[in-house]
């Protein structure tokens, strides 16, 4: 089909839904290499602390054991998703144990069969990133093999999928992805002062007390070695709320470091990587949350869910 009329990008916001995510990096390191993906200072934080490449399969099953159902599970973090290869088997695994599923994938490392057992489960979101034309992404794994992954993609009867690309569709995509399917927006994210700023220049800090536009101080990054850091914004590890392999999820917000970020948001001096964030957004009310509070649905939603 014809790419024609991208969507906006505000509207594949508003389709993905609100509520506590788990977001997991199942792997230290990308090939991909987005130019607007800070991966190298991901790599080389993650490194100084562990050597695990590749999240476990049995370490995944005992970190998702301590997560509430309530919780979805985003297959996305930090790097491409399916680069590891048990990335399938961990999908199925949080969708036998009940949680809401959503994936956010270039296809790098999907095969045929991985689509195929992906295509007998149901999604919360399915969003894939495909390649632009060499603006942003080296298009050396725009092969045949890929190609055909994506038709098989389109082919497939999964109702939630969305084809989002940064920039200009990559030439031999474009006849493929159906255009009203296809969101196009450009690099938008600092991703809290980590991207080159020549890409995307860091914001201005915002000063006193801030709230999260969508409230992703509730979705959290699970890293390889079980670490949980703040949110998808924090490459360099700079909030580390605590570590799925030794701590229950609940203790991830009753901890220091949690506490610490939330004071800061309620205005507390010390480093707070939101200062810098495009979801912060100054406080105008006099209302702020506590450290220990819990994920009231309300409360999501009257965040910009
Ligand atoms: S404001 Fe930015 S850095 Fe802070 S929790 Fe939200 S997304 Fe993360």
């Amino acid at each position: 089909m014809a790419e024609s009329d991208p969507i906006n990008l505000q509207e594949l916001r508003s389709a993905i839904p609100g509520g506590r995510v788990l977001e997991i990096t199942t792997a230290t390191g990308c090939i991909v290499g987005c130019s607007y993906c800070p991966q190298d200072k991901f790599v080389s934080r993650q490194k100084a602390v562990s050597q695990v490449k590749h999240l476990g399969l049995e370490e995944f099953r005992r970190c998702l054991g301590r997560v509430p159902t309530d919780v979805d599970i985003s297959f996305a973090g930090y790097s491409e998703p399916w680069l590891n290869p048990d990335c399938t088997e961990m999908v199925e695994h949080a969708y036998m144990c009940g949680h809401g599923i959503r994936v956010f994938t270039t296809l790098v490392g999907m095969n045929r069969r991985d689509l195929r057992r992906l295509q007998a489960l149901r999604f919360r979101v399915f969003v894939v990133h495909v390649f632009d034309d060499g603006m942003y992404m080296n298009g050396r794994l725009v092969r045949a093999k890929y190609l055909d992954l994506i038709r098989q993609l389109v082919d497939s009867d999964i109702p939630s999928i969305r084809f989002l690309v940064l920039g200009e569709v990559h030439p031999d995509i474009v006849g493929i992805i159906p255009a009203g399917a296809l969101y196009r927006t450009r690099p938008l994210s600092s991703r809290g002062g980590s991207v080159d700023p020549k890409i995307v220049e860091t914001r201005p800090p915002v000063v006193g007390a801030l709230t999260c536009a969508e409230a992703r101080q509730y979705r959290n990054v699970l890293l390889p070695n079980g670490d949980v850091t703040l949110c998808c914004m924090d490459f360099e590890r700079r909030h580390v709320l605590g570590n799925l392999l030794r701590d229950e999820y609940k203790d991830l917000f009753e901890g220091p470091v949690f506490r610490e970020v939330v004071d800061c948001m309620n205005g507390m001096d010390g480093f707070l990587l939101c200062r810098i964030c495009e979801f912060a957004e100054p406080k105008t009310s006099a209302c702020s949350f506590n450290a220990g509070e819990t994920a009231d649905p309300s409360f999501l939603e009257n965040s910009g869910q």
